[in-house]
């Protein structure tokens, strides 16, 4: 006999009868948090459970004697008859213990995604199914808002680099640009002055101009630097992944999304030395790069590409097959500020190159088989797990 919480002796359970079951069966099937379908041999429903008329929009009336596969979709409604007799023939397990993620339809039509786990009983000669049902569609929503995040994180960073990099390259250049224009006047309006005493000033205030005009050029590199500077969270990252991801972000801010972008990965590549944020904002920058070039290319195509290269290190590529490089940026392509766009900054290339060479790469842009242009760079594999 045991002790009730109060102090007082409980009487102990008696061997439950047939009516004792059923009602707490009726309790579970009220109360379970998830949908809970329960289907005989044949797949005609015999339960449906409280949780699972709010998920599929039928009440256990309408849907109980039908058959489940009402609540499918796809492949799995065509074949879940059979599904079931394969089963009942050969005891192989496809689903049951096991558990996946499928398509739902409720009762108005629409689908949704649902992770199904299914367990069984033999009652005397009958087989019983009893499914598990959670509605994937928050998670899924949650995934792709986290997804979408993402995507603006990177960009966010981009432009916030950018502005940082704007307003403090014009505040540090304000003062270095004007002592060179006062040094310049100040020269000019000596050559204006009789006598020949005035050289030697001159010869000082171009020397000081001078000067501070290759501060400037300093400045400009020093910031260029800054926008990650040291802040390389490299870390050993498969690429096939990384590359997908950075695929599906570029994609979700294309506004095109028509341009088909291919994906080539060499199945040898594996695991490189990367900060993934990082990476993937070069990746999203040369997409767009290849978007903006494709915008009248008549069968637009982006092809991404990674494969080994020489010295231990992993080759990427992003080509279109767009007009190839204006002749005018050739040679400048990855300074800041060379753009060849009316609204273009000019500062995408080069903050690719910043990050590529503080993750011991290269970058170069050549031009692609069919006539477009190929961006490349290169990380660094990572050999332990590579080899693994
Ligand atoms: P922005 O895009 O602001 O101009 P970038 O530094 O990203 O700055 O690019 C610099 C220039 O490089 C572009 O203006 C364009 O002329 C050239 N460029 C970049 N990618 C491509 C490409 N895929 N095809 C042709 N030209 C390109």
């Amino acid at each position: 006999m045991t002790d009730s919480a109060d102090g007082s002796a409980a009487t102990p359970l008696s061997a439950p009868d047939l009516a004792t079951l059923q009602s707490h069966f009726v309790s579970i099937l009220e109360s379970v948090p998830d949908g809970m379908i329960v289907i005989d041999e044949t797949g005609l429903i015999l339960a449906f459970s409280k949780a699972a008329e709010l998920l599929f929009g039928y009440t256990a009336k309408e849907i109980i004697g039908r058959n489940v596969r009402e609540l499918m979709a796809g492949r799995d409604e065509i074949n879940h008859d059979q599904y079931l007799r394969n089963y009942l023939d050969t005891g192989e397990r496809r689903i049951i213990g096991i558990g996946r993620v499928v398509t739902a339809r409720r009762s108005d039509g629409t689908l949704f995604t649902i992770d199904l786990k299914i367990g069984e009983a033999k009652i005397g000669d009958h087989w019983l199914f009893t499914a598990f049902v959670r509605d994937l569609t928050d998670q899924r929503r949650a995934e792709m808002r986290m997804r979408e995040m993402q995507s603006e994180l990177v960009h966010f960073s981009r432009l916030s680099a950018v502005g940082t990099m704007a307003s403090a390259l014009a505040h540090e250049l304000n003062q270095p640009l004007t002592a060179v224009a006062n040094y310049l006047e100040a020269g000019r309006d000596l050559l204006d002055l009789p006598g020949d005493d005035k050289r030697e000033i001159l010869r000082e205030a171009l020397d000081e101009g001078a000067r501070q005009a290759v501060r400037a050029g300093d400045i400009v590199r020093k910031l260029r630097g800054y926008v990650s500077r040291g802040e390389i969270d490299a870390r050993s990252v498969e690429i096939g992944p990384l590359l997908d991801d950075a695929t599906a972000l570029a994609r979700m801010s294309m506004s095109s999304s028509d341009i088909p972008v291919v994906l080539r990965i060499a199945p040898d590549v594996g695991w490189v030395l990367a900060d993934p944020i990082q990476v993937q904002q070069v990746v999203i920058n040369l997409v767009r790069n290849a978007q903006e070039a494709l915008a009248s290319t008549a069968s637009p195509k982006i092809q991404i590409g990674a494969q080994l290269g020489a010295n231990g290190l992993v080759a990427i590529s992003i080509c279109d097959n767009g007009p190839g490089l204006d002749p005018d940026v050739k040679n400048t392509l990855f300074k800041p500020f060379t753009t060849s766009k009316s609204g273009g900054m000019g500062l995408g290339l080069s903050i690719c190159q910043t990050i590529v060479e503080a993750h011991g790469g290269t970058i170069c842009a050549d031009l692609a088989p069919d006539g477009g242009t190929c961006f490349r760079f290169t990380l660094r594999s990572d050999p332990a797990i590579h080899t693994s």
